[in-house]
């Protein structure tokens, strides 16, 4: 509220400011001009007053000759008359060769007047004519006018410039309204913008950051408390990916609106990223009420959106953090909100996480994490593991999945769960799967016997992985490398990979067909689940996620079957992974699933591990058994 206030009281001084300077410009402008026309005028007045006494003194001169030489004084006194009608008129006089007067006319009791004083040129104009004859100097004539006339003037001219003045002054001010109503009218536009988000109309990420910091200052002063909810949508780019930008503009308005009606008033809710959203409730009794407007968000997100026609998910994470009881200042509300939406969004997404400070103390795990993985694979503490998978019908070893393992010197064993997300993040995957889909491909190439059925290894790819464009030619070089045959070769991605940008999915799926290598989808069934997919994407098969097979045999076996008869329909084989016991396994076999992989088959183990297993079931004919945990059948 205080910016707001502070930006209308900014703007309504600049634009009075700008209205106030220009009219007094004007009238600066009008006076100096007003002043320089009336003096010209005066001064032309005067000159043209000025020789027109003159031509008259002269006229009057001309008629004198005679009078004066006769010294004939009623005739001179007849000459002078004639001046009497000359307007402004004042006196005509007539002076001999001394210089005394000979005879005078005045009008209106005005008398001669020899001596003039430095400003008379104001009050008259007087102007002195020889009197002739014959090229002798009898006399002078001095005729005098008064000025009344250009005072008069003068006066009439001031009236106008007065008048046009003040009519130019009310143009322009009329205009200055006009122009400062289109500044107000242009600021506030400019207000607006930077301000709004311009797909939901609500306050962008500045506005809402601007909101939460008066919000704390005003909890500041009166000792109460307010909560910031930071709200991730989990699969919007899956809904712009593959619905497109208008579907997913569509949606995040109808998510605006949503939360707008889950707040109804009682905090502002605003959009500081592509699908982020923030709520600050300005004034909350305590945690309990906050957490239920949370609920109430998290809840409201779960009920599908109509989006062009077809029916979309937009559930969210949310981050919730109080102030003052977690932060005390707006850099450390926002950033612990968004470590709690974080750890909502690591634990399954679709949650609301309150902010604790084990949290921070878990960031701070991630970043030493991340930190001594930098490290791991110059200090040899990475190596790859390999879990066998079978073919369910004849219980035979035909591959195994590449599954990276971290000895941390200190912490010792870091379960991949935790170390891959970090790797993820920083871009580390890019260097570590890269040495990992090395190692496989090298180590698959000693599993190969003459005569023997060909093992082939399945490598992990991450999505940071897949958006590197030489990709592609690191699966060439590996392959190369090693000479492992590319049909032995097995990518392993997940749903939420592909979905990421279909378009390259779908092309490096080609490219990667082409090479011959193979493709699985991994997790199959907790990603995005559209079928429509499994059409465009060129893969071979699909892993059954481990979290069907836990309720096997029992209420999992309807998925898994879908699943297992989906794939025949596609022609894809299918991998359960997760088999712990034989249940789950004969009751797969009967299924008709293609491939299984789980603990009752082999735990993940070393290469070396592997390799004597593989003898040693190669004498028993099947190859069963592990070193990670040894479990045999
Ligand atoms: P994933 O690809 O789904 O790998 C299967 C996980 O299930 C492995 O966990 C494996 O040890 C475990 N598993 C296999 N059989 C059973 C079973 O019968 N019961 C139970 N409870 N678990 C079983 P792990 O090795 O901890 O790997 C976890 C995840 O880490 C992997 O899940 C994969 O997403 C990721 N990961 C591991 N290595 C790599 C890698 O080299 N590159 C990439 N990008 N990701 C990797
Ligand atoms: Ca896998
Ligand atoms: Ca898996």
């Amino acid at each position: 509220m205080v910016n707001r206030r502070r930006r209308k009281a900014d703007r309504l001084t600049l634009t009075s400011m700008l209205g106030a300077g220009q009219l007094m410009a004007a009238v600066a402008a009008l006076a100096v001009a007003g002043v320089v026309l009336l003096v010209y005028q005066v001064l032309s007045l005067h000159q043209a007053l000025n020789s027109e006494t003159r031509v008259q003194a002269a006229i009057v001169a001309d008629n004198l000759a005679a009078p004066l030489m006769f010294r004939d004084r009623d005739a001179a006194a007849d000459a002078l008359r004639a001046l009497r009608s000359a307007p402004y008129f004042r006196w005509v006089a007539i002076y001999d060769q001394q210089g005394l007067l000979f005879e005078y006319y005045g009008v209106n009791g005005h008398v001669p007047v020899a001596e003039r004083h430095a400003l008379d040129w104001l009050h008259s104009a007087q102007e002195t004519a020889p009197i002739e004859y014959r090229g002798k100097v009898l006399g002078k004539v001095v005729l005098a006018h008064g000025t009344r006339g250009i005072r008069e003037a003068m006066a009439h001219y001031l009236g106008l410039v007065i008048l046009a003045s003040l009519g130019a002054l009310l143009l322009a001010q009329l205009l200055a309204r006009r122009t400062r109503a289109r500044v107000v009218a242009a600021e506030r536009e400019l207000d607006y913008l930077a301000h709004t988000d311009q797909v939901t109309a609500l306050p962008n990420r500045r506005a809402s950051y601007g909101l939460l910091e008066e919000a704390i200052a005003e909890r500041g002063a009166d000792g109460g408390r307010l909560a910031l909810l930071l709200i991730d949508l989990d699969n919007f780019k899956v809904v712009n990916d593959t619905a497109g930008h208008s579907a997913g503009d569509d949606l995040l308005r109808q998510v605006a609106g949503v939360l707008g009606a889950v707040v109804d008033g009682s905090g502002t809710v605003g959009r500081i990223g592509g699908d982020e959203f923030a709520i600050v409730v300005p004034a909350v009794a305590g945690r309990a009420e906050a957490r239920a407007l949370a609920e109430k968000v998290t809840e409201a997100l779960r009920s599908p959106f109509q989006v062009g026609g077809s029916e979309m998910f937009a559930t969210a994470s949310v981050g919730m953090c109080m102030y003052p009881d977690d932060a005390v200042s707006m850099g450390e509300l926002v950033s612990r909100a968004d470590t709690a939406l974080y750890h909502a969004k690591q634990t399954g997404r679709n949650r609301l996480a309150e902010f604790l400070p084990a949290m921070t103390l878990q960031t701070q795990r991630r970043v030493q994490l991340e930190r001594d993985l930098r490290r791991a694979l110059d200090h040899g503490e990475l190596a790859v593991h390999y879990q066998p998978q079978f073919e369910c019908a004849s219980e035979r070893m035909v591959g195994a999945e590449a599954l990276l393992r971290w000895h941390h010197a200190e912490h010792g064993f870091i379960s991949p769960a935790e170390f891959i997300p970090v790797a993820e993040d920083s871009g580390l995957i890019v260097a570590l799967g890269r040495w990992v889909l090395e190692r496989a491909c090298a180590d698959a190439v000693t599993w190969q016997c003459p005569g023997a059925a060909p093992v082939s290894v399945a490598v992990n790819v991450s999505a940071r992985q897949l958006r590197e464009r030489g990709f592609l030619d690191e699966v060439v070089a590996a392959l190369r490398a090693s000479g492992l045959p590319a049909a032995l070769l097995e990518l392993e991605l997940t749903e939420s990979v592909l979905m990421e940008d279909v378009q390259a999915a779908v092309q490096f799926m080609r490219d990667a067909r082409a090479l011959g290598v193979r493709l699985s989808i991994d997790d199959f069934g907790t990603g995005y689940s559209s079928l429509a997919y499994l059409q465009s994407f060129p893969i071979n098969q699909l892993k059954i996620d481990r979290s069907f097979l836990q309720s096997l045999p029992g209420e999992g076996s309807t998925i898994v079957s879908a699943v297992i008869s989906l794939a025949q329909d596609f022609q894809l084989t299918v991998v359960a992974e997760g088999v712990e016991n034989r249940e789950q396994l004969e009751w797969l076999q009967r299924a008709g699933c293609t491939y299984a992989q789980g603990y009752l088959l082999g735990r993940p183990m070393p290469a070396a591990v592997l390799l004597e297993v593989m003898a040693e079931g190669r004498k028993s004919r099947t190859y069963r058994g592990t070193a990670d945990a040894p479990h045999r059948v």
